[in-house]
This record gives C-alpha cells, structure tokens and sequence, in this order.
C-alpha cells in the first residue's frame, strides 16, 4: 500500500489557492512520534509505498534521510515544491522512484498562483535533480484555477526538453473550499468558455501527436484511455484513498485521504494500534459517486469532496460536468486510438499509467 508521510505542515510558500496556515489545532506542526513505530508498522506490509508529503516535506530532509535508511519501502515517492530539492543530495535523489513537484504551467500562470520567481527556481532544482542522476517519473503537478489556460498552460509543461517532465498532471482548484469558486469570477462560463474547450483541443493535439509514434504524458489521458482500452472496470477511487492508500498524519493517525486531518471520516487508524491489512477499504465514496454511471472510469474522483461536499450537491455536479466532458471526449477518439494501435503506430503499454499507485489522482 501506499502511505503518504505527512512530515510536516510548512511549506514556505503562500500559494494562492492554500494559504498555507499551519495550524497546530489540526495536527502537530512537525511528525512528533517515534520513527520506529512508523517502522514496526511499515515492516507489516508486505509491499509498501512510501510517499513523502507536507508542507513541503523537504523542509525536514533530516527525517526524509532518517526513513529512507531505516523503512524499506518498494519506492519512494516525494510531493513538494521544489524549492529546497538540493537539500536532500544526490545520493537520496537517486532513490527516489517519482518526484511530484508542483508548477501550473507557463512562468506567468505559476508565478501568478505561487509566488514571483517560483517558476525559475523549480525548474533549475528540477534540472539540478536530473543532472544529479535521477532517473525516476518526474511529474508536473498544476494546480488548475481561474487563471489557467488548460490547454497553453499544459502544453508548455510536456513540451519543455530541460527538463523533461514525463508526465503532466492537475488538480482543478474545486471544492475544497468554502464559500464554493472564491478564486472564480463566474465558475460556470470559465469553465464552458475556458477550462472544458480547452480540454478538446488539448486531447485533439494528444492524439495528433500519437500518430507521430509518441504519447505525450499528459497523465488523465493515458489513464482514462488505458481503461477504455482494456475494459479495466475502476470502480474505485483512482487516488486510493481509503483503498490502498492512507496518510499518516504528524501524530501517528491513519487518515484514508492526507490532506484533511481533521475529518472524522477521515481518520481510519492509528500507527500504534492499527495494521495495514485492517486498513483497505476502510472508507469508500457513497452517493451520489457509487450510482453514477461514470463510476466505471471515473472512481469517484475525491473521497474528500465526496464526503464534505463544501459546495453542495448542486456545485459538485457542476464539477462532474468537467469529468463527464474529459470521458466524452476521450471515448470520442477512442477509435482513431485503436486504429494506432493495430497499425503499430503505438502499444498499449505506452497508455498505461500509473504503473502502480503514485499519487496521481488521474481524475482532475
Ligand atoms: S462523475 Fe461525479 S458523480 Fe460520477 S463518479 Fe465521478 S465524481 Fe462521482
Ligand atoms: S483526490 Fe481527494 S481523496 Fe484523493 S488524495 Fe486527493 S484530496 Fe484526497
């Protein structure tokens, strides 16, 4: 299973869709337990993932280090924001198997949401990483708001050579905030004027480029499509959450989704008291999710929106109005898809992502 390690709460930066507020009432600031019962609760799963999650995890590179030498883990996997990767030193970078580093696209979107100068420091650490030898997925992980162009703002990130991100991946900036769309001038036109139309063209320019023998990582695409293909019913929430993938919180809680703590739904375990066979399955999405009849491809999209649904039932359909229109579209070039495929012009493994649960939603 995968456990996302939440190290701690600082980040270092002031993105405009988190505000990062550490707040000590929710859980520690820092990972206040002893690292060997992380370790004795780790050693009971027989395939363990571990990813490393905040904050910005590189602010405790000391405990990245004390982990990595202590708790075999089949991989390790780090999200951050890429501001202090040269910390962690050549020799843990290699180790890393996905390096998720958050950037939304061209240097005037990611500067607008995070911070002036953001863009040009990740993309030098990220350079930094791989003339240092990584040689692990490195993926683009957008934040996607009322400022993004999905479609200019994507594009920029897989078409970048140095670095080369293998996979682009984004969330959009929906219901996990209230009162619903703050950051949104008119959520309903931006997203049928803006964010789905764009979502069309990029998949028209995903599919020409197919034809050139090469799939472009764009990482909900190729793994909608796989699904398609392959008839691989989903049924399950493609982040894992609650699933085959937990969050530990700083206090040694087990959480099926890491970002929210302070749920009780959320919280399934404990380190000291739980095994990870107790775990799977612990929490799953309900209504109106496990009734729709894009469960089969879409999982559920978020078990934390499922289950807080902050903008009410009215405002998440609004969202599932995006998923719909990613499926539709994608079904609608499904057969120019299988055409490559039986003329060899690509495999079917070259649509096949993630190769394991890394953290990737899938679903924006
Ligand atoms: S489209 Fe919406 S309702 Fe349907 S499964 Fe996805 S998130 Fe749930
Ligand atoms: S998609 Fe939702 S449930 Fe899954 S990890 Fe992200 S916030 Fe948590």
């Amino acid at each position: 299973m995968l456990y996302y390690i939440t190290l701690t709460q600082v980040c270092g930066l002031k993105c405009i869709y988190c505000q990062n507020t550490p707040d000590p009432r929710i859980q520690p600031i820092d990972l206040n337990y002893d690292i060997d019962i992380l370790k004795n609760f780790v050693s009971l799963d027989p395939e363990p993932y571990i990813c490393f999650y905040g904050g910005d995890p590189l602010m405790r590179v000391d405990l990245i280090k004390l982990i990595m030498d202590e708790i075999p883990a089949k991989k390790y996997i780090i999200q951050t924001n890429g501001l202090n990767l040269r910390k962690l030193g050549g020799d843990y970078i290699r180790r890393i198997d996905t390096l998720l580093v958050s950037i939304d696209g061209r240097e005037e979107t990611t500067d607008y949401y995070r911070g002036e100068g953001v863009y040009k420091r990740v993309l030098e650490n990220i350079r930094w990483a791989r003339e240092n030898g990584f040689k692990g997925d490195l993926v683009a992980r957008m934040a996607v708001s009322s400022n993004t162009d999905i479609f200019e703002d994507v594009l920029h990130l897989v078409s970048l050579q140095h670095p080369k991100f293998n996979h682009v991946h984004w969330q959009l900036d929906v219901l996990w905030d209230y009162p619903p769309a703050q950051r949104y001038d008119d959520f309903d036109k931006w997203v049928s004027e803006s964010y789905n139309p764009g979502i069309s063209r990029l998949i028209r320019y995903w599919v020409d480029e197919m034809e050139k023998g090469y799939v472009p990582g764009i990482a909900p695409f190729k793994g909608i499509v796989y699904s398609m293909l392959t008839g691989e019913n989903i049924r399950r929430l493609r982040c894992g959450s609650g699933i085959d993938a937990f969050g530990i919180s700083t206090d040694g809680k087990i959480i099926a989704c890491p970002i929210a703590p302070e749920y009780k739904f959320n919280v399934v375990g404990d380190l000291r008291s739980s095994k990870p066979n107790q775990l799977p399955y612990s929490t799953v999405v309900g209504g109106p999710c496990n009734s729709c009849k894009y469960y089969d491809l879409c999982g559920g999209r978020c078990l934390f929106a499922n289950k807080t649904m902050l903008w009410g039932e009215e405002g998440f359909k609004k969202v599932c109005g995006t998923v719909i229109h990613l499926i539709n579209e994608l079904r609608r070039v499904l057969p120019r898809i299988r055409n490559m495929l039986e003329r060899g012009i690509v495999e079917l493994d070259m649509l096949r992502y993630p190769p394991y649960t890394n953290s990737v939603e899938i679903i924006p």
